[in-house]
């Protein structure tokens, strides 16, 4: 057999069942897209029926709209507001709890997260973002060991991108819409008349042993082709597009820019931007008590830039008004993430521009800077500023 053939397969739709219960015999806890919430949402998945056959969504500018397909695909969208980081990241996570007895308070650590979780239907843009939280939690000098724990032992299963949402520009910053790498499987839907079909890559051993266990048959060198022409059809339908060249210091040398004024005098500082980021990180610790006062536990919690608290030092706020927070955002997105992570911090989804409420667009918000750069701030040196392409 031809060597490049040798990693592709065919899986019938109707044996994708085959996959979850492979994954679930092998002990991963499969999770992926499903309708929820009024949108396609992550959450656990038990057969194929769970995923949002036949929907799709309309996304534009602070506007999200489920919308019936005129097929039954089982990945006919893109990203909604959820990314894998809920399960990578929690919102929300114990770190310690103590109570009190006889010898007095007793600290009991939080026991260490068993999950393996196996992610279906991730996009190229989100390996790129999983990248992007493993370079900030594990290859810095202090490692997470919960994000470590959920990480290791994770399966993805991606999806490659058969269409594209207007608020997507992933062709921008490198990171879509093919997944090239760091998938144990790829998955490439395949619907011509009444043949539905998965072109399948594998990616990784893993992803060889659990293939070894569907009933997969070698793909020909026409199902490669038929998979090519999908994503470079999807490439050319990207509803956005961001000028990367010289960001960074187009961002740094631009700080007291009237625009920032003008975002902010539309910015609610509701901080839906970073929940939805896939590469936000920024949390927030809480202690509660209960009411006797014999409990007590730490919280971890997703935090933002965009609250006042967020930046809040002895005697106040660093980032008082909106106006720094935004810029506070951005600037860190686009240009000194390249300086901290030696990469953007953007990998091009749109589920900011989808999910704020007054339709801001960071895309709009660069080309304004760009085309009346006002050079207000001191110019730092030349570096990269988007992701390497696999
Ligand atoms: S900044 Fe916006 S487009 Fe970029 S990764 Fe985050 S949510 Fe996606
Ligand atoms: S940019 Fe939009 S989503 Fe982000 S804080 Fe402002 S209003 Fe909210």
């Amino acid at each position: 057999m031809n060597k490049a053939l040798q990693k592709f397969f065919i899986l019938e739709r109707d044996d994708l069942d085959t996959l979850f219960s492979a994954l679930k015999d092998a002990g991963f806890d499969v999770v992926g897209p499903t309708l929820g919430e009024g949108a396609i949402v992550y959450d656990s998945i038990g057969t194929a029926e769970d995923l949002p056959i036949g929907w799709t969504e309309e996304q534009e500018g602070g506007a999200y709209r489920l919308k019936r397909r005129d097929d039954r695909a089982c990945f006919g969208f893109t990203v909604g507001p959820h990314s894998w980081k809920k399960y990578l990241h929690p919102p929300s996570r114990r770190l310690w709890s103590a109570a009190n007895g006889e010898d007095g308070f007793e600290v009991m650590p939080e026991a260490p997260e068993t999950s393996r979780y196996a992610f279906i239907g991730v996009r190229s843009c989100e390996i790129h973002a999983i990248r992007i939280q493993d370079r900030v939690f594990l290859q810095d000098r202090y490692v997470n060991e919960d994000y470590r724990a959920r990480r290791e032992g994770c399966f993805i299963v991606a999806v490659q991108c058969a269409q594209a949402a207007n608020t997507c520009f992933c062709v921008s910053m490198n990171t879509g819409p093919r997944a090239d790498e760091g998938f144990d499987l790829a998955l490439t839907e395949m619907i011509e008349g009444d043949a539905h079909r998965f072109l399948v890559e594998m990616g990784s051993d893993v992803g060889e042993e659990i293939l070894g266990k569907i009933p997969v048959k070698p793909a020909s060198p026409e199902d490669l082709r038929a998979g090519e022409r999908i994503v470079a059809a999807t490439e050319k339908q990207m509803g956005r597009t961001l000028d990367t060249q010289g960001v960074r210091e187009l961002l740094a040398n631009n700080q007291d820019h009237s625009r920032w004024d003008q975002v902010a005098s539309r910015c609610l500082s509701c901080a839906n931007c970073t929940m939805v980021c896939p590469t936000c990180f920024c949390t927030t610790v809480e202690d509660v008590t209960d009411i006797t006062g014999d409990h007590a536990e730490r919280w971890q919690r997703w935090d933002s830039c965009f609250t006042m608290d967020f930046s809040y030092l002895h005697g106040g706020s660093v980032r008082a008004s909106t106006r720094s927070r935004y810029r506070q955002w951005l600037t860190h997105k686009l240009s000194s993430w390249v300086d901290q992570f030696e990469s953007s911090g953007c990998v091009g989804c749109g589920r900011c521009i989808t999910w704020c409420p007054v339709a801001i667009d960071l895309t709009e918000e660069v080309s304004a800077i760009r085309s009346s750069a006002e050079q207000t701030g001191s110019p730092p040196e030349d570096k990269g500023h988007d992701h390497e392409k696999s």
